[in-house]
């Protein structure tokens, strides 16, 4: 069985593939299949972290809500979870996830395992939520990893420490949401840009390479009633407007390349302001029905505005009409986060599907290396332990506990032995 990513450009054909219904046919598909022994969640990362010739394991049939105390906040559940249906069974009982990415068809453990965050200067990624985790070792044996240490590498592990079969994670109570999206002139933004991130509980835009708008979001906790579009309304304006005509535009950027720059100014200008309250599962993910090849970095928060001119400067030497996506995170302590201990804004930049992408993104990883930056490790990067080495300051302490738990690299597919050697 072949299996492919979302953007269908990481693929695999298993020796094995296994969909476990207990922990004890997982501990017996992870000792037994032939190795590397990886996990597939929703196979919405770009870099090559599922792939293997070994064994494939998917924890579809281990994605239940085991435990919620909604006085604590703390809520245990296994690994396989959806984060779409993790937010329904949270709101159900009065709970809500603090912050999200822009989608949430991702599962729990595999959002976690490559450091997914939202945006919000405020705001540590999802794996800063995590309270234990219960990892199913290369031997089959079950390990709860609640002390300091270990947490702080089994928060964010690539899957390269065992499989996470289940976590416990602190949420807060549910909340709702005011989203307002408008546009504004770049320079504009760009000039009050620390100042504005932390006027918002979450803050990003979106800049299209050769025009000068940034089509920019925020959203802030609010108690006003939920207020949404019709069905219609929220029809065109999020599916047709985001994304069938941002298809066709694509479409035509990759038939014509020249007509490039064009394009992204007629993308630009016709951004209108939208804004809208609900419960915040409901705001912070949108759909993303145009498939694209991404990459992203994540940068000390002061090098926010040179990062974006030079991640445009770079990508402007290439036929690129996807914008580039700027966020912020707070600093946390999990030793493989690329926001470890420093405040962090984010990077992306993408291609669309079908398009070359290799040129320009290595553009954008030179400049943004430069500048201090660490790859998201669920997206596209050229680079190799050696050079990410240097960019962690805990990168020894995490190999040590590899070292530990997985003495004899049954979890490490050729991703892993690239990245962390
Ligand atoms: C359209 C789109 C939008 C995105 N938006 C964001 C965003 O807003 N913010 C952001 O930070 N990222 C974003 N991403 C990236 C995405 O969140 C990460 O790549 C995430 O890891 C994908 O989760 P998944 O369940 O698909 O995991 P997969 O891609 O299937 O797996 C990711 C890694 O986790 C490992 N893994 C999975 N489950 C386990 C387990 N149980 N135990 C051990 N290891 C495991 C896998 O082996 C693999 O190495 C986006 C991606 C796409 C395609």
């Amino acid at each position: 069985m072949e299996w492919v990513n979302w953007s269908g450009s990481q693929r695999c054909t298993p020796a094995r593939f296994v969909t476990p219904r207990t922990r004890e046919e997982l501990a017996q598909a992870i000792v037994e299949g032939p190795a590397p022994v990886r996990v597939a969640g929703a196979g919405h990362s770009f870099s090559g972290g599922v792939a293997t010739e070994g064994t494939l394991i998917s924890l579809d049939l281990l994605a239940r809500v085991l435990d919620a105390d909604a006085a604590s906040g703390l809520v245990r559940v296994e690994a396989g979870i959806r984060l779409h249906q993790l937010s329904q069974e949270l709101h159900a009982r009065g709970l809500a996830m603090p912050n999200l990415g822009d989608i949430d068809a991702q599962s729990l453990a595999g959002a976690l395992s490559t450091g997914t965050h939202g945006t919000g200067t405020q705001f540590p990624n999802l794996a800063a939520q995590v309270e234990s985790v219960e990892l199913i070792l290369a031997d089959g044996s079950e390990r709860i990893v609640r002390e300091r240490d270990l947490l702080r590498a089994a928060r964010v592990s690539l899957g390269a420490l065992g499989v996470i079969a289940a976590v416990t994670i602190r949420c807060v109570p549910a909340f709702k949401l005011r989203i307002v999206d408008r546009p504004e002139p770049l320079d504009a933004v760009l000039g009050s840009l620390q100042e504005r991130a932390d006027a918002h509980d979450h803050f990003e835009f979106w800049a299209f390479p050769h025009a000068d708008a940034a089509l920019v979001r925020t959203l802030d906790e609010t108690d006003a009633k939920v207020a949404r579009p019709s069905r219609a309304g929220a029809y065109t304006s999020d599916v047709l407007m985001d994304n069938h005509a941002f298809r066709a535009v694509s479409e035509v950027a990759k038939r014509f390349p020249s007509q490039i720059p064009r394009l992204n100014r007629f993308m630009s200008s016709v951004a209108s302001q939208r804004e809208r309250v609900d419960w915040s599962y409901r705001v912070f993910a949108s759909q993303r029905l145009v498939r694209f090849e991404e990459m992203e970095y994540a940068l000390p928060r002061e090098r926010a505005v040179e990062a974006v001119l030079a991640a445009k400067v770079a990508l402007e030497r290439h036929p690129v009409s996807f914008p580039i996506e700027l966020r912020f995170s707070a600093a946390d302590d999990a030793l493989l986060s690329p926001a470890h201990e420093r405040e962090s804004t984010f990077v992306a930049v993408h291609v669309f599907r079908s398009m070359a992408y290799e040129a320009a993104f290595r553009d954008v990883e030179a400049a943004l290396g430069e500048l201090g930056g660490r790859p998201h490790w669920g997206k596209r990067s050229f680079l190799g332990a050696a050079e990410l080495a240097p960019r962690y300051p805990r990168w020894d302490a995490f190999q040590a506990f590899r070292h530990e738990l997985d003495p004899e690299g049954r979890f490490a597919n050729a991703w892993v032995r690239n990245v962390l050697g």
